[in-house]
């Protein structure tokens, strides 16, 4: 690596970049850490720098780009937000101890996935490092392969988590947990698991994939001897492969985060709601939809409107069960218990409030305790936090509901670290433990004699002073301090003729001398000593202090556990109360039944009482409504408004309406067609159609399917004829609950052929030229689109409406007078054979052609006329050309 041209700093760097390939090193070179080379060209663009170049000895010139030291962290931040690793290469040595050049050593490594400083991470979400294991390449939709798992791990929290997965659930599992980073084998480089896109990618060495050397590692990491310990068993490769290859990389790029690790907890499938990446966003989970949106924001999104916790820890629960609903009932309905409990119990829940709203971030602060990286207004923070929990206990006299039983049963209030802490900082610490003053007086008896010597200088200095303005008969002579002299004796030029013998001079000013003494040279000697040993007292007291907090880590984590369920029950009460929900009946049957329904986040964004609830009913015999109504009806309102109750309701949440009853659900499939959906308006009608068959193959007749103007994307007749089809087979073959909103008003013909389909529609009146949105859903369907009326309510010229009706009345009139249309002619038959005599969606003009064709007396032609006549015809058919 070395270059015989290059000065010894550029050597340096080469080393540092040799081991680092992939990060941009962040070099020291005294108050500024540069870049070079390639690192500089890059990062200068993605920080916006200035691009310069150093020389590099007799060579030719390095490229280089700088950040000032003390800025570093806001750049460090914005290049991980940028999906990059950064190395800190670091002055190791005393600049002005070291012989020759100052070593220099890579010290830190930052990525997007192991990043632990507040800065770089989201309070309210965590932050996810993920590795695959198992043979997710050569799975596709169809292959059930088995064996295949995530892990992940949030370094800022401690918490370790493995999932087994399979193809089919695959892209769910990632979408849920919203990878920082992710980690794969690099024998699959350049290829990417599906949901995966734009996350930044690290490829790692196969063998740390290998479930023999994975388990060593866990095995050598947690200090057991075998992994049966974590619920790990045999045939479990995937996971173990995805949890060694995950630890060792954390091991690697941020040790002190591996000693925090909570054992691995296993998911297995069947305890959670897959939730794949376009439901998620299509309901507006925890993003919107909107492509307009500021990066990150939430508004408009469910979170935003139901996330009502007060703790960090809380919030970030309440994002992962959004993003995981249960599927079992029971687990379900202990989770209502908990909240209903807290629905009732008025005083408790405010006792819980006050309480939870003093705690701070518990959970990542015990994480920085463990972690060795805890600063001391942190450490108070956490005493305080900690000052809370006997509150939440004292909250309840006596919980009820199970869940709320054992969470606050066993809460332990760490007493003995509150006190610790206590009686160890100071309260008014500062942020670090450079600036002194960190350890409370009393805690320890050498230090506070220390700090009595050093206290006692301000009256040592004030004795002092006057004595020797008595001696000297100079009332203007002061003593003062200075980084470079010391102590000194200051005397005015016009007193210097007073200034005795032993006066040393030392410097000179202006208007002044400054002198020193034995005497104060002696107690200065001592003041500065003090001075030294109490910081470095204080650094052991702090760091033994630390030690002792971290032997209670797991009773922390524990306790940061309970905050949270505590917070997202009180959370959950607190939103059905604020904003009018009620408590579901989750059922396990298939029926689902809501009255006055609403859209919990649409109603928000309106005055009170605004919005219009509506019912909705599917059940066996109504399993699938279509929805018709013209555009801003408020179909795609109602339709994701029936998800979100579900979704809401399984997560153990109270619902908006007046009552619901509710099945539960295996998977939640949302759509939305090519062309209605916003975000990704440059998606392709090949990527609705992969989407619909994604649905078709994985949703059961235990699933809730809303399709959204699915078949859109594409001319009138494929779409209707698409849509049609995926209809008859959700209703035949899926048996799944279905709402189907499309403006193809033609649809509504299936409700005569398909005895479970029913037709609804958002009603609007016409009055005159103009129709008032009524939002109201109604049985029957849609006769037609009204899309004349909305254009002009949109504002288009009335010309062009006026013509516009013209061509409607001209085509209308056309498709009536046509005879029999599409149905006929049997491109829409319906597959049950039913009567389809009620079928006339399309009346096209009939071609003469056919007309011809259909008054023809066969009987009554020679031979040689019917060959004549064929050929006529023929030549009609084509337009006229006859060949020969
Ligand atoms: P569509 O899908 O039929 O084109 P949307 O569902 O997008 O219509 O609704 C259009 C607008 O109508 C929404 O943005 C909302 O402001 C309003 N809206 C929809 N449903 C309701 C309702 N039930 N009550 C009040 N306003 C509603
Ligand atoms: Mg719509």
């Amino acid at each position: 690596m070395h270059r015989p041209d290059d000065t010894p700093l550029m050597q340096q760097w080469r080393d540092a970049k040799a081991r680092h390939p992939d990060a941009l090193i962040f070099f020291r070179v005294g108050d500024f850490y540069e870049m070079f080379h390639e690192d500089a060209e890059e990062g200068a663009k993605l920080l916006g720098l200035t691009l310069t170049s150093r020389n590099n000895g007799g060579a030719a010139n390095v490229p280089l780009a700088g950040v000032p030291a003390r800025a570093r962290d806001e750049y460090i931040r914005r290049l991980v937000r940028l999906g990059r690793r950064v190395a800190i290469c670091e002055q190791v040595e005393d600049p002005a101890e070291a012989k020759g050049i100052v070593r220099r050593e890579v010290t830190e490594t930052i990525t997007p996935g192991t990043a632990l400083a507040d800065a770089l991470l989201s309070a309210r979400r965590n932050n996810f490092l993920v590795a695959l294991g198992g043979a997710w390449e050569s799975g596709g939709p169809a292959a059930d392969g088995d064996g295949i798992a995530l892990a992940a791990v949030d370094a800022s929290t401690g918490e370790l988590l493995a999932i087994a997965a399979d193809a089919r659930t695959l892209e769910a599992e990632l979408a849920r947990l919203e990878p920082a980073e992710l980690l794969l084998p690099r024998r699959l480089e350049g290829q990417m698991p599906p949901g995966a896109e734009g996350v930044v990618v690290t490829y790692r060495p196969d063998f740390l994939f290998d479930p023999e050397s994975a388990t060593e590692e866990l095995c050598r990491r947690f200090h057991v001897r075998g992994l049966d310990g974590f619920g790990i068993e045999r045939g479990d490769g995937a996971i173990v492969s995805a949890l060694g290859a995950l630890v060792a990389y954390l091991a690697e790029v941020q040790p002190a985060a591996v000693e925090n690790l909570r054992p691995p907890r296993i998911e297995r499938p069947g305890e959670g709601m897959a939730l794949d990446e376009m439901t998620r966003r299509n309901l507006e989970l925890v993003e919107p939809l909107r492509a307009d949106a500021v990066a990150g924001g939430r508004a408009g999104t469910l979170i935003e409107v139901v996330d009502e916790t007060l703790t960090p820890m809380g919030a970030r629960l309440l994002r992962r069960w959004l993003l995981r609903p249960l599927v079992v009932a029971d687990a379900i309905w202990r989770r209502q218990e908990a909240v209903a409990e807290l629905v009732d119990a008025v005083g408790v829940r405010r006792a819980l409030v006050a309480a939870l709203a003093e705690i701070t971030d518990l959970e990542r602060l015990a994480a920085k305790v463990g972690a060795g990286r805890i600063a001391p207004r942190e450490l108070r923070a956490l005493g305080r936090s900690l000052a809370q929990l006997p509150r939440l206990r004292a909250a309840f006299e006596a919980p009820t509901a199970p869940l709320l039983r054992e969470v606050v049963g066993e809460l332990d209030d760490l007493a003995d670290v509150r006190d610790l802490i206590d009686a160890a900082i100071a309260p008014d610490a500062p942020a670090t433990l450079a600036e002194g003053g960190v350890i409370r007086a009393g805690y320890d008896a050498e230090l506070d004699e220390l700090r009595a010597v050093r206290d006692g200088a301000q009256e040592t200095i004030a004795a002092l002073q006057a004595r020797e303005r008595e001696r000297t008969g100079i009332p203007s002579l002061k003593v003062g301090y200075n980084k470079v002299f010391g102590y000194y004796l200051e005397v005015t030029r016009a007193n210097l003729d007073r200034v005795p013998e032993d006066f040393q001079r030392k410097q000179t000013l202006a208007g002044s001398e400054r002198f020193i003494t034995p005497e104060l040279k002696e107690w200065e000697s001592k003041i500065l000593g003090a001075e030294d040993r109490i910081a470095a007292l204080e650094a052991r007291l702090y760091a033994e202090l630390r030690e002792r907090i971290a032997r209670e880590l797991a009773r922390l984590q524990d306790a940061a556990r309970r905050v949270a369920l505590l917070d997202v029950f009180t959370a959950l009460a607190r939103l059905a109360e604020r904003r009018a929900y009620v408590r579901p009946e989750v059922h396990t049957g298939y029926a689902l039944e809501i009255r006055a329904g609403r859209h919990p986040v649409v109603e928000t964004m309106m005055p009170r009482e605004a919005f219009i609830p509506n019912d909705v009913v599917l059940d066996e015999d109504s399993r699938i409504m279509v929805l018709t109504g013209p555009n801003m009806a408020g179909k795609s309102t109602l339709l994701r408004q029936v998800g979100l109750i579900q979704l809401l309701a399984q997560i153990g949440s109270f619902v908006p309406a007046a009552a619901a009853r509710l099945p539960v659900c295996d998977r939640i499939f949302t759509r939305v067609g090519a062309s209605d959906n916003l975000v990704r308006g440059q998606s392709t009608f090949m990527v609705e159609m992969n989407e619909t068959a994604a649905i078709l193959h994985g949703a059961t007749s235990r699933s809730l399917v809303l399709l959204d103007e699915i078949g859109r994307g594409t001319a009138t007749y494929d779409g209707v004829s698409i849509a049609w089809a995926v209809t008859e087979h959700l209703h035949e073959v899926t048996r799944a609950k279905t709402i189907f909103a499309t403006h193809y008003h033609e649809l509504t013909q299936l409700a005569d052929l398909l005895p479970a389909l029913v037709n609804c529609n958002v009603a609007v009146r016409e009055t005159g030229d103009d129709i008032v949105f009524l939002r109201r859903l109604e049985p029957g369907g849609a006769d037609r689109s009204y899309g004349i009326q909305v254009a002009r309510l949109a504002g288009l010229p009335a010309a062009v409406l006026e013509r516009a009706r013209e061509i409607l009345l001209e085509l209308e009139g056309a498709h009536a007078g046509g005879g029999e249309g599409l149905g006929r002619r049997g491109r829409l038959r319906p597959r049950s054979g039913a009567s389809h005599d009620q079928l006339s969606l399309f009346q096209p003009p009939e071609p003469p052609v056919l007309q011809r064709l259909r008054s023809l007396d066969v009987e009554g032609l020679t031979p040689l006329q019917a060959l004549n006549l064929l050929a006529e015809l023929r030549a009609e058919a084509r337009g006229g050309k006859e060949e020969a």
